[in-house]
């Protein structure tokens, strides 16, 4: 549909912001780059309100940042992330764990990994450690890496020394290398190099384990529905189905899981009453259809009614488990 030709004339649609976390980034120092997951020329198409472009792969179906801000911009970025631009107050908020299986991720991971005991899972970027929690909860031996000093020195206090490092998996002190599972929740969508941090991560992965990937669905760019654009304005690239795909392809893995779905979150939105409203409404509901009761009642209804559950409605994000050959 989209032809990859530098000649090709096309129009570059300018899109509002819908948070108030505008990153402010060097735009004097801002590089070209091609398409981060095959290489490819991608075509402009969207002006985001943070003045970068997206551009779209038409070879692997992604969208992607170009020109995108420099490595040592990120790396300032990311240092302080939860502090200056999360502007995170409570870090100690979610630090009850009440039942990891409401959140479907993890009940995904459980029908793969049904034993937890020995099993050793880094989470990457585990920001406010929600998912450090859950998972630890759930019986498994659980590690951390995020580039985020502060987020660290915090996680240290709750999981302790042995189990939290700081970094990336190029300079970090982690010395491991046969993880069971390997979790990048929010977390691929934000280096300049992602199939750099797919081929690290895998490197440290043992053989037929498991790698889990939560991102943003890359939003359907012929509807006028594109907040994927228009929040978390440092995403540097958004995948699709079919870009899981083309990794999976590209690294010899096997795709286990792979599906679509939720709403996005928008805590911060601005002047737009109506959707934080239906954000709420829809938070809401996705709380409510994963209580083990509604779960239960989805259940059985599928069997009498032969329909089928909707208890993750929705399309905002992409979940996927490859395994390691
Ligand atoms: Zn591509």
């Amino acid at each position: 549909m989209f032809q990859n030709n530098s000649n090709t004339t096309c129009t570059i649609k300018s899109l509002d912001a819908l948070t108030n976390k505008i990153p402010k980034w060097n735009l004097s120092s801002l590089h070209e780059r091609n398409c981060p997951i095959c290489n490819k020329e991608g075509m402009p198409l969207f002006h985001r309100a943070d003045k970068l472009i997206i551009k779209i792969c038409s070879n692997c179906n992604c969208a992607y940042i170009s020109p995108s801000p420099s490595e040592s911009d990120l790396i300032t970025f990311y240092t302080h992330y939860e502090k200056l631009h999360k502007k995170t107050q409570d870090r100690t908020s979610g630090s009850v764990v009440t039942n990891p299986l409401l959140d479907f991720r993890n009940r995904v991971i459980k029908a793969h990994i049904n034993n937890p005991k020995g099993a050793k899972i880094l989470d990457i970027g585990f920001g406010m450690c929600s998912n450090l929690r859950n998972l630890k909860a759930m019986g498994f031996e659980v590690f951390g890496l995020d580039p985020d000093s502060e987020a660290c020195e915090m996680a240290k206090k709750e999981f302790g020394n042995d189990s939290i490092y700081s970094g990336t998996l190029d300079n970090s002190k982690l010395e491991i290398a046969d993880f069971d599972l390997i979790t990048l929740y929010d977390v691929i969508e934000h280096p300049l190099s992602p199939m750099t941090l797919m081929k690290n991560a895998l490197s440290r992965l043992k053989k037929d384990g498991l790698l889990a990937i939560f991102t943003p669905n890359m939003p359907d760019i012929k509807s006028n529905k594109l907040v994927q654009f228009q929040i978390d304005l440092e995403h540097l690239q958004y995948l699709t189905p079919q870009t899981i795909a083309f990794i999976a392809k590209e690294f010899n893995l096997n795709i286990i899981h792979l599906e679509c779905s939720g709403f996005p979150v928008i805590p911060d939105i601005h002047n737009n009453g109506i959707k934080l409203k239906k954000s709420i409404i829809h938070a809401a509901k996705g709380f409510v259809r994963n209580l083990p009761f509604f779960i239960r009642f989805n259940r059985i209804r599928h069997q009498l009614f032969n329909s089928i559950p909707d208890n993750r409605l929705g399309n905002y994000n992409i979940f996927a488990i490859l395994q390691k050959q």
